[in-house]
């Protein structure tokens, strides 16, 4: 009986040594925007009114793995602008409170300290810090690596080390984090599926939807790289979020992004 007990006990240690658990998720303030005309992301709908954006990032520690960072919010020189920074096309200005490094000192983590950056798409809210992070291994889609690679001025380097994913892929092999592949904000968007021993599954979405209003009506942006795509991609995470009984934080959704913990607070 007692040979049994051990046998199990050992069993028991060695599943629960190579499973591995999100310890923590730190959500990061990594920027925010005001934009003068809401209606360029919903087209027809709100035209000239204003709305203000939030712009997190998501800093996971995994209990095998370590640190995987989701995305890097706007560049970290826009904390010497306290005037912001124009961007003409989206009638919008960019600001940011502190620079990302600065947010993770503030929590005892180091740049050297990421392996891993998963970054959602390469647009300038979410890839402003990349080559912050030469040591972490970035993970994104193959189809939105090659569109920075051809891009007129890339995200990043191209030598970044990288690992290129086609479709969504549990990336620990523990359940612990899905990158979902969410085309149609742009040609390889992806989000992540986090699974949080308290808190339950957390479903990061990037672009995918920009705020709440879009998200219950379905409205897609003109300038999204893919209308169809968009709309299936919104579908997608509707489903998961139902499977996984997950909560949505919709990335540039201000109000609810006020209501969450940010760091130094965390959510395990
Ligand atoms: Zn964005």
């Amino acid at each position: 009986m007692r040979r049994l007990m051990l046998t199990l006990l050992a069993l028991f240690v060695s599943v629960s040594a190579r499973a591995g658990e999100v310890e923590r998720l730190y959500v990061i303030d990594c920027g925010f925007a005001h934009a003068e005309d809401q209606s360029l992301w919903s087209p027809g709908v709100n035209v000239g009114a204003p709305i203000d954006f939030s712009d997190n990032c998501y800093l996971i520690r995994h209990s095998r793995e370590g640190y995987l960072l989701w995305d890097t919010g706007i560049t970290d020189r826009l904390a010497a602008l306290p005037q912001g920074q124009r961007v003409p096309p989206l009638k919008q200005t960019w600001y940011r409170r502190q620079t990302l490094v600065a947010a993770l000192t503030s929590i005892g983590v180091k740049p050297a300290d990421i392996r891993y950056l998963a970054i959602s798409h390469i647009h300038p809210d979410h890839v402003g810090n990349v080559d912050v992070f030469p040591d972490a291994t970035l993970i994104m889609q193959k189809r939105e690596w090659e569109a920075a690679m051809v891009a007129p001025q890339k995200p990043f380097s191209p030598e970044h080390k990288a690992e290129l994913l086609d479709g969504d892929r549990d990336l620990f092999g523990d359940g612990t984090l899905t990158i979902l592949s969410t085309p149609g904000h742009t040609a390889g968007h992806q989000s992540l599926l986090v699974h949080l021993n308290k808190t339950g599954y957390v479903l990061l979405t990037g672009d995918a939807v920009h705020f709440q209003s879009n998200w219950d009506n379905r409205r897609v942006p003109a300038f999204n790289a893919d209308r169809q795509m968009s709309l299936a991609s919104m579908e997608k995470l509707a489903r998961v979020a139902q499977e996984k009984h997950a909560q949505l934080w919709i990335n540039h959704d201000k109000p609810s992004s006020d209501t969450r913990r940010h760091a130094p607070e965390f959510y395990e």
